[in-house]
């Protein structure tokens, strides 16, 4: 008897052996249209994923060959997925405190702008400080009647807010709006007075005629009132960083560039990471603004997470010029609707060669904000004389983020250089409009947002938003991508229509080449057998859906590392 129990024991290992699969899936997803950005096997149906990473592709019914008693099943029902998202340019934390601050990217006019004060002024103590960010003089409908050298000036804000210091961050981060208490905090007096306020070097503070502040502070003025507010505390840090953390899933986006961050940041990731709070991969480059950091990181190398990829540091962020909004950009010749000007740098060239020389042999990545035509030639020409004394090093992967306004001539130096250009398609979207006023016709058509002429030329082109700056959802930045119209669907044909990217270029922007971005394509980027299994699924095709039904699309859930971190 005991022996028979035996048999049919064994009888039914060798049955579930047989009838079971050899290595079954942890989960796969199946009955979907599935882009895979691998150019050998473009288009799938199913995958199976195991461990965190991508057992098989193929159809229905092949992937149907991986599941096991325990794999979880996922039927997409037709719905779109694509490689899980990478934003290759935003700002973790901005994403997280624009949450708890008060936003004003989508205000119209400075009269609503007013208001959100004012509602927030009525909540605080007196003394508090109300900070808020995203205003854009150039979004509004209609400017207020008194402006000077065009923007607002204090006087109704200060009105509404008697009882606390205000700070309001331009939505380029390039600028700053603050009130009368702010100003008297910081010192910052008419000209007239008997003590009128130093000037900034690589800022400005508006006046008026008379010689009294508007309010308006640019570039580096901007910090005799940032400086003054309270430094955040952990708790808040936290709450941000869980924020931000909560809108990436939501938005599709698995891995994230982040564009210049303290050892406070990468702590704070860090802990997070082992926390199992991480939801998202994580590329945090170094802010050149603190020169102690890059010091300490000089000492300990690159920290490259070759095992989880969840946290890497291996590149260092230098801010080079301002932004076309606030007449910031750095140009070779003069603004077209400010004759005289030309923009400014905002840290000595110098820095860049330095940084450049130390960064290369040690494996450091530089990324270099640049978005006038003059910023760009300037780096490119300092990239090109470091990397020719560093002749042995080839994968340097170097960018200028942004690379907005270029000579014709700088175009094709990005491809021979091999400097990558992380771009943010969605500027061309928000900016265009009236980027043409700050540099006329000819510079647009030339050198403004040229994606495709970078990518024939050789360059790798990233995609992302920029973020707060913009919104970080894919989406329509992906619409600009392959539209090259504004949200609101202007103009008919879209902005130099020759520039566009397809859906596919559009789509690697911002997969493979993101990951190429931060040295990881052989991890992720495509849904390839032995990467890692981070996928966005969206409820509309987005490959093949109508242009003008794109911004209609909506992410339907987020998978990184073969767990749902979001599901609509
Ligand atoms: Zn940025």
């Amino acid at each position: 008897m005991k022996n028979l129990y035996t048999l049919l024991f064994l009888a039914l290992i060798a049955w579930a052996c047989k009838s079971g699969p050899e290595n079954p899936a942890d989960s796969v997803y199946i009955n979907g249209i599935i882009y895979t950005v691998d150019e050998a096997n473009p288009k799938v149906e199913a995958v199976a994923v195991k461990d965190g990473l991508i057992l098989a592709v193929g159809t229905s019914e092949e992937i149907q060959a991986y599941v096991g008693e325990s794999t979880e099943v996922i039927d997409l029902l037709g719905k779109t997925m694509t490689p899980g998202l990478i934003e290759s340019h935003a700002h973790l934390m901005g994403i997280g405190y624009n949450k708890l601050e008060i936003d004003l990217m989508y205000v119209k006019t400075y009269d609503e702008l007013i208001q959100k004060v004012a509602e927030a002024a009525a909540k605080a103590k007196p003394g508090d400080w109300i900070t808020g960010r995203g205003w854009h003089q150039d979004k509004w409908l209609q400017m207020p009647d008194k402006t000077v050298k065009g923007f607002q000036t204090h006087d109704a804000l200060s009105e509404v807010t008697p009882n606390n210091p205000v700070y309001l961050a331009h939505a380029s981060g390039h600028a700053s709006f603050v009130n009368k208490k702010a100003m008297e905090l910081a010192g910052i007096t008419p000209l007239k007075s008997e003590k009128p306020t130093q000037e900034v070097e690589g800022g400005e503070i508006l006046r008026d005629d008379l010689g009294n502040p508007t309010g308006v502070l640019v570039e580096r003025a901007s910090t005799l009132v940032s400086k003054l507010i309270p430094e955040e505390t952990p708790e808040r840090a936290e709450e941000a960083l869980t924020l931000a953390l909560k809108e990436l899933a939501e938005k599709g986006i698995t891995s994230f560039h982040d564009a210049g961050s303290g050892q406070d940041v990468i702590d704070l990731v860090q802990k997070f990471k082992n926390e199992g709070k991480l939801t998202a991969r994580m590329y945090i480059m170094l802010t050149g603004r603190q020169p102690e950091l890059l010091d300490a990181w000089y000492k300990k190398g690159p920290m490259i997470d070759s095992i989880d990829h969840f946290v890497t540091v291996r590149s260092i962020k230098l801010n080079c010029d301002g932004a076309l909004g606030p007449w910031g950009a750095w140009l070779l010749e003069d603004y077209a609707d400010k004759p005289g000007h030309r923009g400014h740098e905002t840290l000595p060239m110098s820095v860049v060669t330095e940084v450049s020389e130390r960064a290369i042999p040690l494996g450091f990545q530089v990324c270099a904000h640049a978005i006038g035509d003059r910023a760009n030639q300037e780096i490119l020409d300092r990239f090109e004389a470091a990397l020719a004394k560093n002749p042995e090093v080839k994968d340097h992967r170097f960018r200028i983020e942004h690379a907005q306004h270029l000579h014709p001539d700088d175009i094709p130096r990005f491809g021979q250089l091999g400097v990558i250009a992380a771009m943010q398609a969605i500027h061309l979207s928000s900016d265009r409009p009236w980027a043409i006023d700050r540099l006329g016709e000819k510079r647009i058509i030339d050198g403004a947002y040229v994606w495709q002429t970078l990518m024939q030329t050789g360059a790798v082109v990233t995609n992302g938003t920029d973020a707060p700056v913009e919104p970080v959802d894919p989406i329509p930045s992906f619409y600009a991508s392959v539209s090259r119209k504004t949200l609101q669907g202007l103009p008919e044909g879209g902005y130099e229509a020759e520039q566009k990217m397809t859906r596919e270029q559009a789509l690697k922007s911002y997969t493979l080449d993101g990951a190429y971005a931060e040295f990881e394509e052989d991890f992720k980027g495509s849904i390839e057998v032995g990467k890692a299994a981070d996928f966005t699924v969206y409820d509309k095709d987005i490959m093949e859906i109508p242009e003008n039904e794109i911004l209609n699309a909506k992410v339907e859930m987020t998978v990184v590392g073969g767990k749902v971190v979001f599901k609509r």
